[in-house]
């Protein structure tokens, strides 16, 4: 019988615990897109054959994390869990179908519990994660930058507002992200640049 593998995620979107199987062949063969019922997130496995490259979508945080595993921690073996950078917790299980299915009815749980004892962590969490997914793109194309001449920068998320900080000089570039308004402004934007001196 071909071995199959579990993947699970928490959708950021439903809430709800996302498992998905494939067989080791399949995923060897071709990449792996992994969609909530609710439609509104997925998770993609792609390979080279010697690494893996995973995009999952976080159940903790929203945002979607990148990550690369060896073949071999995702074809076989127990399994293995992937953390979330922003809240150090792990968001993300691939193994065994049992192991998986243990792992995300803890993740639920505590997903859930993160939500209520922080029930508006922002004003708008689809405009949040609009927001923050745009200014990602915007990166992605080296599209922040300060008037200092700095090209690093770290990003603080606020309740209504995302910071771009300079690495250099310190200047900030507040990005409201509350309403519709928000984003259409961020939207028509090719460059972020920080008022640095
Ligand atoms: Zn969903
Ligand atoms: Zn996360
Ligand atoms: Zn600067």
């Amino acid at each position: 019988m071909e071995e199959m593998r579990s993947f699970g995620y928490i959708c950021p979107k439903c809430g709800k615990p996302v498992i998905s199987q494939r067989s080791t062949f399949a995923l060897t063969a071709a990449a792996a897109r992994m969609e909530c019922e609710c439609e509104k997130s997925m998770m993609e496995v792609q390979t080279d054959g010697v690494k893996f490259r995973l995009w999952v979508p976080c159940g903790l945080c929203g945002q979607t994390h990148q990550a690369e595993c060896s073949a071999d921690a995702i074809l076989h073996g127990r399994g293995i869990g992937l953390g979330c950078p922003k809240t150090k917790q792990l968001c993300c299980y691939i193994g065994e179908e049992l192991v998986v299915e243990n792992a995300m009815e803890q993740l639920a749980i505590r997903a859930e519990k993160e939500k209520t004892e922080n029930p508006e962590a922002f004003t708008d969490n689809v405009i949040m994660y609009e927001v923050l997914s745009e200014v990602k793109d915007i990166a992605a194309r080296g599209g922040i930058s300060c008037g200092c001449g700095g090209t690093d920068y770290s990003i603080q998320v606020h309740r209504d507002a995302v910071d771009l900080t300079c690495s250099r000089c310190g200047s900030k570039l507040r990005l409201p992200a509350a309403t519709d308004e928000d984003l259409d402004r961020l939207c028509c934007q090719m460059k972020l640049i920080i008022p640095g001196r």
